[in-house]
Order: structure tokens, then C-alpha cells, then sequence
């Protein structure tokens, strides 16, 4: 994969044969729309690319497609966790606005727990830059009501780094 992408970013994507070129998909952490890479976003390297949804100012990059629930929220953090941006849904399942999480830390703010000490998702996702998918935990909402949910992780491919959280509450 990472021999492809070097050979993709020498010759120029648009050169190299299509079905050799890992395809990326992106996804609007606010409205959740996915779209697979397209000429118009290969050609603006580095430039956030907003969505043509909702306006959101930019899209999250995956290795592969990924499918939210309706009710699911998107979080995003920076590389050291601290929440940048919150999407639909995680008002209505959290009960936290987008100002008051802003610059908080995710898992702090979010309460969240049913992770072993020294096992924290979203840290180990950081940390390790692999999605970390399917993780059972608790939510404690701006209420103090805890509910369950689950959450997965996808780290930031580009030279940032962060965090993509998707928070899906579980019956
Ligand atoms: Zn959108």
C-alpha cells in the first residue's frame, strides 16, 4: 500500500493506472455524507475540501468506506485528542453543543468508560494509527445519564494527524 502510494504521488495519480491506485473515501463528519476521491479532489492536495452538502469546511479521508447509523455522531479531535468539531447527532445523543466541547478532551468531556486503564480507544488509535472499530463503552451525557454506545475510531491520515470518532448509541 505505502509502495503504491509513493509511485502514485511520482507519477501523479492521474497517470497511474486506476485500479492500482488505492481509492479514498471521504466522509462529512457533520451531515455524514460519503464520496470516493474524484478528479476534483486529487487535484488540491492539502486544501480541505468543504462539502457539498452541508458546507461543512472540511471531509475525513478513510481507508476504506464506512457506513454510520442514522443516529450516529462524528466527533473530531486533533492529535492529542482534544475535540475540533462535532457533528449531527451528537446533541441529540450527548446533550453538549458543539461550543461547549470544543477544545475539550473526547474522552473527558464525553465521560466515556468501559475501557481497561492504559486501554483508551481513542488514545491507542493515536497512538498507534490504526481504526480501532466496535468499541462497547459508556457515554455520560451533559445531564449525567449514562448510556450505552458504540464508537469507532479512525485516525487522520494526513500530516496533521487527529481523529474521526463515530459515537452510535447501543440498544
Ligand atoms: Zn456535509
Amino acid at each position: 500500500m505505502l509502495a503504491i502510494q509513493k509511485l502514485g504521488s511520482i507519477t501523479g495519480r492521474g497517470t497511474w493506472p486506476r485500479y492500482l491506485d488505492p481509492v479514498p473515501y471521504f466522509i462529512c463528519p457533520n451531515c455524514k455524507q460519503r464520496s470516493i476521491d474524484h478528479d476534483r479532489l486529487q487535484e488540491i492536495d492539502n486544501v480541505p475540501v468543504a462539502c457539498d452538502r452541508c458546507g461543512f469546511g472540511f471531509l475525513f479521508e478513510l481507508m476504506d468506506d464506512y457506513y454510520p447509523a442514522p443516529n450516529t455522531g462524528f466527533v473530531v479531535c486533533d492529535k492529542d485528542g482534544r475535540i475540533l468539531a462535532s457533528g449531527r447527532g451528537v446533541f441529540e445523543l450527548s446533550g453538549y453543543r458543539e461550543q461547549e466541547l470544543l477544545g475539550a478532551e473526547l474522552v473527558q468531556r464525553f465521560g466515556l468508560s468501559g475501557f481497561e486503564s492504559g486501554q483508551n480507544p481513542a488514545a491507542l488509535a493515536l497512538e498507534w494509527g490504526v481504526r480501532r472499530l466496535g468499541e462497547h463503552m459508556e457515554l455520560r451525557t451533559r445531564a449525567g445519564q449514562e448510556k450505552a454506545v458504540t464508537a469507532d475510531f479512525f485516525p487522520a491520515y494526513d500530516d496533521d494527524g487527529g481523529l474521526l470518532v463515530a459515537l452510535t448509541p447501543r440498544s
